[in-house]
């Protein structure tokens, strides 16, 4: 996906000392890539609407026809909500290494601070803190850019219609690229038609 500044202004930080608000930073080619701020954004987004999905009373999980794109699909019924959950997990297991997802686990699945982590896990207070930011940015990116069912934004993903996967690249030796790695998790869970 291309990012854009309509995209990551109302995300940026206005204080970014990195973007100065703007959400977009430039290689030395002009290339834009989002900036970490843009990406932390994200992730808490995603990370709010995940608290509020496993906290929330469970009669106020509903059943929800989800539309499908084409004329000849119908739509399918669905739990937006449990799948919302099961995702935001799986999507984490599979792209944090082993002692990412144990911090992950601790400190935003089970709720310990830093100072529980960091006796837990040995590490010291500055380096906590480097590594919630780093899993902020890993999972920000990957919520966002996912294919075909990003995460981010949450109305396309609770509201938006279900799409075909995009057709893989085809390489010079005719052969289909796979997309890059972080970005084949599978969907076993939404849009079975
Ligand atoms: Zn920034």
């Amino acid at each position: 996906m291309e990012w854009n500044r309509s995209e990551t202004l109302a995300l940026a930080m206005h204080n970014c000392t990195q973007c100065h608000g703007a959400g977009l930073r430039f290689n030395k080619k002009g290339a834009a890539s989002p900036c970490n701020c843009v990406l932390r954004a994200i992730f808490r987004i995603c990370w709010d609407r995940f608290v509020r999905c496993v906290t929330q009373e469970r009669h106020l999980s509903r059943v929800s026809l989800e539309p499908h794109a084409g004329r000849m699909r119908p739509g399918t019924w669905g739990r937006k909500d449990e799948e919302y959950i099961a995702d935001f997990c799986l999507i984490s297991r599979r792209v944090l290494d082993d002692f990412e997802h144990r911090l992950f686990r601790y400190h935003f699945l089970l709720g310990a601070d830093w100072r529980l982590c960091s006796r837990r896990l040995g590490i010291d207070r500055g380096n906590f803190f480097h590594a919630v930011y780093r899993i902020e940015q890993k999972l920000g990116r990957v919520f966002r850019e996912l294919q075909p069912y990003p995460l981010f934004p949450l109305d396309e993903y609770f509201h938006g219609p279900s799409r075909m996967a995009p057709a893989c690249a085809v390489t010079a030796s005719g052969r289909q690229a796979p997309p890059p790695r972080h970005l084949q998790f599978p969907r076993p869970l939404r849009k079975t038609a």
